[in-house]
């Protein structure tokens, strides 16, 4: 069974999710998706997604009127939650604030009930804020890239970490791109983080220019791919696996395994229909054990 399965369950609260107000209000309106079922995709998840943003300052994105409407992200504790955890952080613009922090199923589904659709924790933990455990490269294409060219990416970068002695694992986010993440134990201060990830998204960048960039400038993109470093960061965030995303036909942020990346044709080929009977179907978790592996960073610090 998976570590990330039975931690779920022991953490498993006992506390009853709140009532879920508007149930058939429309939140994904080209598949007239409710807010029911997305909190019946949260529920049918519980045991994947908890995982993955327990315990950790999270953000999330809110669509009260749903996807058609205005959503905005919020970082923050607000008045209402009763079930949500909060932490008390540094911010990096100075001053502190409270941060959202989920601990069990019942604090979940109460952001599902103040219509989150989005999930997108820390890489980091709130007991541990400045200790990095995920690095995450972020593959975003520019306009003019063919999805199979991201693919090639993915696996070119899963070749050099695998020479750096990282191993990696793979999820597509649901909109465009792909996420390579790199799992440390123990983890890593963020400078260290954040100088690894900018140094390995400027040798790519530097390497090979006609495919990579490595600046947020979004005139040098087009044909190339943005190597997003910047998720490396105190306080950035990418987002969750098996998180939905607030966009059309509500397609789920997915990890997969490195072989079924060859099949794969798009970034948003999985969806709030049709992810839970994949998860009851599947024989492994295609991230098993990321949290048993030892490995970080430390090596490379002085390069
Ligand atoms: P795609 O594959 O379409 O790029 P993505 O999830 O990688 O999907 P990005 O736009 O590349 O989307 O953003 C990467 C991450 O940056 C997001 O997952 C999110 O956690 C964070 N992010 C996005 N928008 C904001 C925002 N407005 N404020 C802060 N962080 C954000
Ligand atoms: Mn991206
Ligand atoms: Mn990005």
């Amino acid at each position: 069974k998976p570590a990330a399965k039975t931690a779920a369950k022991t953490t498993r609260s006992r506390r009853e999710p709140p009532r879920l107000s508007s149930p058939t209000k429309i939140l994904f309106p080209d598949i007239r998706a409710t807010k029911q079922d997305v909190f019946d995709y949260c529920s049918a998840v519980m045991d994947h997604l908890l995982p993955e943003i327990i315990g950790r300052p999270l953000s999330i994105i809110r669509c009260p009127s749903g996807t058609a409407k205005a959503c905005f992200f919020q970082k923050h504790h607000t008045a209402g939650l009763e079930l949500v955890s909060s932490v008390r952080l540094k911010e990096e613009s100075g001053g502190s604030g409270e941060y959202l922090v989920v601990e069990d199923e019942a604090s979940l589904l109460e952001l599902v009930q103040f219509n989150s659709l989005e999930f997108h924790p820390w890489g980091s933990h709130a007991a541990k804020p400045d200790i990095a455990d995920r690095v995450v490269f972020d593959l975003d294409p520019g306009p003019d890239v063919p999805f199979a060219e991201v693919k090639q990416a993915a696996r070119d970068i899963r070749k050099l970490l695998t020479q750096m002695e990282l191993q990696s694992f793979l999820r597509v986010t649901g909109g465009k791109g792909l996420h390579v993440v790199v799992p440390l134990n123990p983890g890593c201060d963020w400078d260290l983080t954040r100088r690894f990830a900018h140094g390995f998204a400027d040798t790519l960048a530097n390497t090979e220019p006609d495919r990579f960039v490595a600046t947020a400038t979004k005139s040098r993109r087009n044909r190339r791919i943005f190597i997003d470093y910047l998720r490396n960061g105190r306080g950035a965030t990418a987002v969750a696996s098996y998180s939905l995303r607030a966009r059309d036909r509500a397609p789920v942020a997915m990890p997969i395994t490195w072989e079924s990346l060859g099949k794969l044709k798009r970034a948003d080929a999985f969806t709030i229909r049709d992810v839970p009977a994949t998860l009851k179907r599947r024989r492994k978790d295609p991230w098993a054990g990321i949290d048993r592996i030892k490995q970080n960073l430390a090596r490379w610090a002085e390069t």
